[in-house]
């Protein structure tokens, strides 16, 4: 063939017409089509990794409050807070990144309040409803690297492990941090040696929770020279932190009382609830609690849990998705009991649960405690009915139990 005759075998363009012409198996390619095919193959690529977010099945914020609603009793401000919070994280992640495009910063959650007021159920939930690892990890646990316990790194660790190290998968998880207060730095400690479990575990957790590539030694443990690491990109990697911070009802105190006199935006009239006064917290009050700035500018989205009050132990005994009676009725059922518990029943054991403080938390093994005689006999007997009335509730509920379980609580 005359080289004058030769011509990309795509657009048809003549040598001459082309700056390049590369040659293949019987064909030819211009330097403008392999321009085109590169351009061709990355928004394939590009739209295949947003195909891949959009499995995500991201839904709308009140459709996420709804989700919650199924699972976690009161909290509705909460809940709000944190569907805009997960809704704008994944607008975040699906966002194509080019350079003039406004950059939207992560919205890392950070969730105050006493404990067994379903901090932990919300992060599950939320989970559980983007169909996204999580990884339950408890701050307390972390030290900072060359000190005896876990290297922050071990948190990622976890995530890999939920996420049966699919690491695209884990890189889109989400990490609860609890007990993230017992971190803060211990004001009224001043110590020369270095503050092994406070503020040198919070620096090192400000790289995670901001976004960077971490070495992270799959198996967990200490970082070993020979073993292999997974290179974990945080970018993508929704952060929550839980904790109680208790005592931060008296810093919030004393900034309204100064509010009050005349430092603040208190107006006068305005009518501070003294009994739950979690729910005016600000980053300053954290910060005043012993977390530094910095590790609150990365947990930008601030949010408090209500404490629980009758009403709501009651719902939670029978109203969320799979709540605690809805599963007893479950097993019995399964060994075809019928199983019924009266109204004043359920008063009963939300009543110890208040006099003894056991919370939520104690709801399910009040339960246990009253219901294990007939989950262990019924299966073999004959009755095929089992009501549960107040007098029943008390009968076997024994006070040693109760104390038993007040001194686990
Ligand atoms: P926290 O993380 O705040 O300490 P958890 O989320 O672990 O509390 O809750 C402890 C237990 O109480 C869980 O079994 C949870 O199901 C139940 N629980 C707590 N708060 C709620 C709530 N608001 N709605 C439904 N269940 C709750």
């Amino acid at each position: 063939m005359d080289s004058m005759d030769l011509s990309c075998s795509f657009c048809g363009r003549k040598k001459e017409e082309t700056d390049l012409l590369i040659a293949g198996n019987k064909a030819h390619i211009c330097d403008k089509c392999v321009e085109q095919a590169h351009f061709i193959a990355t928004e394939d690529n590009e739209s295949k990794s947003n195909a891949n977010l959009e499995d995500l099945d991201l839904k709308k914020p009140k459709e996420i409050k709804a989700f919650l609603d199924e699972y976690v009793i009161g909290q509705d401000h909460s809940k709000k807070i944190l569907a805009v919070a997960v809704y704008n994280h994944y607008k975040r992640i699906t966002q194509k990144t080019s350079a003039e495009e406004i950059e939207i910063e992560k919205s890392n959650i950070l969730l105050v309040g006493r404990t067994g007021t379903g901090k932990t159920l919300l992060a599950k939930s939320i989970a559980k409803m983007l169909q996204v690892p999580l990884a339950i990890v408890d701050a307390t646990v972390l030290t900072e690297a060359g000190y005896v316990g876990e290297d922050v790194e071990s948190l990622l660790t976890r995530l890999l492990q939920a996420a049966d190290y699919d690491l695209e998968k884990a890189q889109k998880g989400i990490v609860f941090i609890d007990e993230i207060d017992k971190i803060a730095r211990k004001n009224d400690n001043p110590s020369i040696t270095r503050d092994v479990s406070g503020e040198g575990v919070q620096q090192g957790l400000l790289k995670l929770l901001e976004g960077t590539v971490v070495n992270v030694p799959p198996k967990g443990g200490r970082k070993h020279p020979d073993q292999k690491f997974i290179e974990v990109d945080t970018k993508n990697i929704l952060f929550i932190a839980g904790g109680a911070f208790d005592g931060i009802e008296k810093l919030i105190s004393q900034r309204l009382n100064m509010q009050a006199v005349g430092y603040g935006q208190l107006q006068k009239g305005d009518q501070i609830d003294r009994e739950n006064l979690v729910q005016y917290i600000t980053p300053k009050d954290v910060r005043d609690f012993g977390l530094i700035p910095e590790i609150i500018g990365r947990l930008p989205v601030l949010t408090h849990m209500n404490p629980l009050d009758r009403d709501a132990l009651k719902q939670i005994l029978t109203q969320p998705k799979n709540a605690i009676i809805k599963q007893y009725k479950k097993l019995f059922e399964m060994d075809n009991i019928s199983f019924e518990i009266e109204d004043e029943a359920l008063d009963y054991i939300v009543d110890k649960a208040i006099d003894y403080k056991l919370g939520a938390r104690g709801l399910r093994s009040l339960c246990e405690s009253i219901f294990i005689e007939a989950m262990y006999e019924m299966p073999s007997s004959e009755s095929k009915s089992l009501v549960v009335d107040k007098s029943y509730a008390e009968r076997h509920l024994s006070f040693e139990r109760l104390s038993q379980l007040k001194a686990v609580s």
